[in-house]
């Protein structure tokens, strides 16, 4: 039995027990005793034995030719980027290269690619991305860095709020521990415009509007504050802009905001108090 984590873009990054026979996989299943992975594993990670196997499976390099892709080995692959690269940085400089990655696989092999072009000569990488990179930047704007919780923390959460989230389909370790939640009674909320897997456990579904969020955000955040049911000493310690915030707020009307979410008053009061009376609430964002 040899230990893998998954190949897959995918933050699970989950540990594999991968089971060899004559230097052939012959089972690929999830470890039950990572504290991750818990022995779970998704559809996906469920296809990567058939994925090995498949009759249309790559095993060389493809090179454009026309409308047809041919197969080329990989010594006259690596051969032809290399000539490109050593074209550029002579004729031009290192730095027309441009190189952009997110987050893919977490693997160590991620690392490899920024010694490469170091040796190169370095070159132009892209500043921030649409995916990993702009949900650290959030996080870092809003908390000051983006540090997460382990999964199991979510036993604690009283209310469990899943905001544009479908984690049944997207994210099964963390559905597995919001069902194990609920079970210890845990209430869930799931917001979504759609009636989703998730939906089905949920204690309460919010339908709201597609495009809406912010402004059932808003609504929320007006209740919290004009109730008093907010942190004072917290927002006074950490928090920045507090009171242009608030300001803005007061200029906002509630139905307004609950006709543009397409979420009723009382709807939108229940969920404020529940998430702002019990201490231990969690928002997961999709
Ligand atoms: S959740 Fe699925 S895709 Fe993601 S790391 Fe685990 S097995 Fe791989």
């Amino acid at each position: 039995m040899k230990s893998h984590g998954c190949t897959l873009d995918c933050f699970g990054c989950c540990k594999l027990n991968v089971e060899v026979e004559n230097n052939k996989i012959i089972k690929i299943e999830a470890d039950k005793n990572h504290p991750y992975t818990k022995g779970i594993m998704c559809e996906k990670g469920k296809n990567h034995f058939k994925r090995l196997n498949d009759k249309d499976r790559l095993y060389y390099p493809l090179k454009r030719q026309g409308e047809k892709w041919i197969s080329i080995s990989f010594e006259e692959a690596i051969d032809i980027i290399a000539n490109k690269l050593k074209y550029y940085k002579e004729n031009y400089s290192s730095n027309v290269i441009m190189h952009y990655s997110e987050s893919g696989s977490g693997s160590i092999l991620k690392g490899i690619e920024d010694i490469f072009f170091n040796f190169y000569g370095g070159i132009t990488r892209a500043n921030g991305g649409t995916c990993w990179n702009a949900g650290i930047k959030a996080q870092k704007y809003d908390f000051g860095c983006n540090k997460s919780n382990f999964i199991d923390d979510v036993l604690y959460a009283k209310n469990i709020i899943l905001w544009s989230k479908n984690p049944a389909n997207s994210h099964i370790h963390l559905f597995n521990m919001v069902k194990k939640a609920k079970e210890k009674g845990s209430k869930v909320i799931v917001i979504d415009p759609i009636y989703t897997n998730t939906s089905s456990i949920a204690d309460i579904h919010i339908k709201i509007n597609p495009s809406t969020d912010a402004a059932l955000a808003m609504a929320i955040a007006k209740v919290i504050i004009d109730d008093n049911l907010h942190d004072t000493k917290f927002i006074k310690d950490n928090v920045v802009g507090f009171e242009e915030y608030k300001n803005y707020l007061d200029t906002l009307d509630m139905s307004y905001l609950c006709t543009e979410c397409g979420v009723d008053m009382n709807t939108v009061k229940d969920i404020a108090y529940l998430y702002a009376k019990e201490k231990y609430s969690t928002i997961y964002i999709g």
